[in-house]
């Protein structure tokens, strides 16, 4: 059985104070009423990641950074290796959010060598790839996500692959409160399994986690975590609220 997720993205926002009240909330909440083998991840901003990590002590939640940098250590002004991730026993890392690829110009090649950073820490990779609305009104977004995954996931072996969680995330619905029908939601995960599939075989592909992001809320997690290729979310806006997230992790239950 493929390993459920929900992660919450919360960008850069909260001051350390405000993260903490929301870990303490997710905290009780998450132990009551949070059953079944799902991981919650809370991906901080950097500054916050070690405070985070020892207040979450021996939780069940998981912390996870936002990004790394595609270097191991030197003169990179402002940048945080995975090496660093690494010394502070951070488990997971996203990597190639559609903001990042947006505002910082990161490309499949970068995002490459960021992948193989992650992995080489034994930091897991939320690999994140997805399509622009006028891809999708053009009709070639299968086309694109797939080069997406190639581009940046096809140059690892058979056993590191397994090692990477995939999150599609519609650039349109992304903090827009659009979100993908469960239906378009399917569509692309199984395009994504299907792809990963032909290169690396269907055992492979069946283990590998494929989070859907976009506008997740606690009223339409229900139906997206319900598809079949669906195995989780990675959720912005709505991880920012406690009570909001938690009903989001209950609903993959
Ligand atoms: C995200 O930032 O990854 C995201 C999915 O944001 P939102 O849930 O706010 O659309």
């Amino acid at each position: 059985m493929r390993q459920k997720i929900v992660a919450g993205n919360w960008k850069m926002n909260k001051t350390l104070e405000e993260a903490h009240i929301l870990t303490a909330e997710l905290m009780g909440m998450v132990a009551d009423e949070v059953k079944g083998n799902v991981i919650t991840v809370l991906c901080a901003p950097f500054p916050y990641l070690l405070p985070i990590k020892n207040q979450l002590g021996n939780s069940s939640i998981k912390v996870g950074a936002q990004n790394c940098s595609e270097h191991d250590s030197g003169a990179y002004t402002g940048e945080v290796s995975a090496t660093m991730l690494k010394s502070m026993a951070i488990p997971y890392v996203i990597i190639g959010h559609s903001e990042r690829r947006q505002y910082f110009g990161e490309n499949g090649k970068l995002l490459a060598t960021k992948v193989d950073k992650a992995l080489a820490n034994n930091v897991t990779p939320i690999f994140c790839c997805g399509e622009p609305l006028e891809i999708r009104e053009k009709g070639t977004h299968e086309a694109l996500v797939k080069q997406q995954v190639e581009e940046s996931l096809f140059h690892l072996n058979q056993e590191a692959i397994q090692k990477v969680v995939v999150a599609y995330e519609p650039v349109w619905a992304i903090g827009t409160g659009k979100t993908a029908t469960s239906q378009q939601a399917q569509d692309m995960h199984a395009v994504i399994r299907q792809h990963i599939a032909a290169k690396y075989g269907s055992a492979t592909a069946d283990k590998i986690s494929i989070l859907y992001g976009g506008s997740v809320k606690a009223d339409n997690a229900k139906e997206l975590f319900a598809c079949a290729d669906v195995d989780g979310g990675l959720v912005g806006g709505a991880s920012l609220k406690s009570r909001e997230f938690v009903e989001i992790v209950k609903a993959i239950g």
